[in-house]
């Protein structure tokens, strides 16, 4: 990383800490590596990102259903899904500093790894690190007893895929979604909330017909291109990597990251894959329950295959900040210069949506009428009264917060300069910084369609 981009990273950190984004998890006592706490705007932000994301992924559509299944699963799942076996990253420890590290993630000098740490070419071989939580259900801690934290959400929406089939009655293709935690013992948890211990998943299990995968493979990736692009995440600071046959899960036809322009690389999004029947057919033949379907049409049954775009939340939420942050410098009236900290974020993602604020805090009227504001907008948009300091400090606060508008009441509002203003405010853009003059009635109609 160049030191810009470290700079730039540090910032981002920092914001995320003093506006309340994002917290280091159980800070006070020293944190717990790879783990976060989100902030009241932190929350905001990733709700209105998995609410969009339900929104888009199953409610806005016909042959998409939704579940929520359960954190700790049968043991047997993980045998069944090769998660027990195989669900592991080479690991490597550097004799000479004693640190620990993911062996396909060490840097190379002339051919040789060193550790990232302290330089050292002292590196043992690698070995398979499984990277999930065990734990036990009931009072005995025993084999018997044993589970896991689930690693990712998909293989719930596997295991009810027949219940969900039959009460349904849905005909293929069609889709089961799901959004929830998952957890992972990684090696090195880094790159700020990029590579977590705890985090959580936006996963689309999509049934098909055998001879419809690849088109839909292609079919999803386009919908998951346009969903970044909808968030405000531009595509041009988005890479589709098409994994090759050597590098992806040997079940799988077809994969496809998604990945995005950190300040610390290009790193992966989402995966887009197409992993056939593997995963249905791996729990009919352990659980000995059918996981076939029946073509009325042709008259056949079959284990249907099945096309998956997994992504990340709390990857997406990064994302969401990196792109938006932004510094310039503005001359205020008086001819001052100052940098102006400004999160971009798209009015949809936005965790406050509008910044109401009296002129002056300590006048009953110009208060009421804010009040009055807050009150008519709070039914239809998360909005924050803000009364305290100069207005331009105010404005400030929510640029740093991403607030995408600020409605001010001041006295023309109360009609004291003639009453063709009266009852009207002055409505701010956060990224133009300008200023209009409107309606407090028209006030819902101008930003309803904007934040939705
Ligand atoms: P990586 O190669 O980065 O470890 P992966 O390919 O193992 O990721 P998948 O198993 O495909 O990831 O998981 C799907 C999505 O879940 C990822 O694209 C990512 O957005 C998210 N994800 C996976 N692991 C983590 C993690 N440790 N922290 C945060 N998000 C994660």
């Amino acid at each position: 990383m160049s030191e810009a981009t470290t700079r730039r990273m540090e910032k981002i950190v920092s914001l995320c800490k003093r506006r309340g984004f994002i917290f280091q998890s159980s800070e006070i006592y020293g944190g717990l590596n790879g783990c976060w706490d989100y902030g009241p705007l932190g929350v905001e932000l990733k709700r209105n990102l998995k609410d969009f994301w339900w929104r888009r992924m199953t409610r806005e559509r016909d042959d998409v259903l939704g579940m929520d299944g359960s954190i700790l699963m049968n043991r047997q799942v993980w045998k069944a899904s090769g998660h027990e076996d195989t669900f592991s990253d080479p690991m490597v420890d550097c004799r000479a500093c004693k640190g620990r590290f993911r062996a396909d993630q060490l840097p190379e000098k002339d051919g040789e790894k060193f550790c990232p740490n302290c330089g050292s070419r002292d590196l043992t071989e690698p070995r398979a690190f499984n990277l999930m939580f065990k734990t036990y259900v009931g009072a005995t801690e025993d084999e018997t007893s044993l589970t896991y934290l689930r690693p990712e959400t998909a293989q719930a929406i596997f295991v009810q895929f027949k219940n969900v089939l039959e009460m349904s009655r849905k005909k293929l293709p069609f889709g089961i979604a799901q959004i929830g935690k998952a957890f992972r013992n990684e090696i090195n948890p880094r790159n700020f909330t990029f590579r977590s211990r705890e985090f959580e998943q936006m996963e689309l299990e999509y049934f098909c017909k055998p001879e419809q995968g690849q088109e839909l493979l292609k079919y999803w990736l386009e919908e998951r291109l346009k969903f970044y692009e909808a968030i405000g995440i531009p595509r041009d600071k988005l890479h589709v990597k098409n994994i090759s046959e050597a590098d992806r899960a040997f079940y799988s036809k077809g994969t496809f990251d998604i990945e995005y322009e950190f300040p610390f690389g290009i790193q992966e999004l989402e995966g887009v894959a197409y992993r056939t029947d593997y995963d249905l057919t791996q729990h009919q033949n352990a659980s000995g329950k059918p996981m076939d379907y029946y073509d009325e049409e042709t008259r056949q049954r079959f284990v249907p295959h099945v096309i998956e775009p997994s992504a990340g939340v709390d990857r997406t939420v990064l994302a969401l900040i990196c792109n938006a942050y932004d510094e310039e410098t503005v001359t205020d009236e008086k001819g001052k210069t100052e940098t102006r900290v400004v999160l971009r974020f798209h009015p949809r993602m936005a965790p406050i949506k509008c910044g109401v604020f009296p002129l002056l805090k300590n006048n009953e009227a110009l208060v009421a009428k804010a009040r009055e504001v807050v009150a008519l907008l709070r039914e239809h948009l998360f909005v924050f009264y803000d009364e305290t300091g100069a207005i331009g400090r105010r404005y400030r606060r929510q640029d740093e917060a991403g607030t995408p508008f600020g409605v001010t009441v001041d006295f023309d509002t109360l009609g004291e300069r003639g009453p063709e203003l009266l009852d009207t405010v002055t409505l701010r853009h956060r990224d133009s910084m300008k200023q209009e003059r409107l309606p407090i009635k028209e006030l819902l109609g101008r930003l309803s369609p904007e934040v939705r």
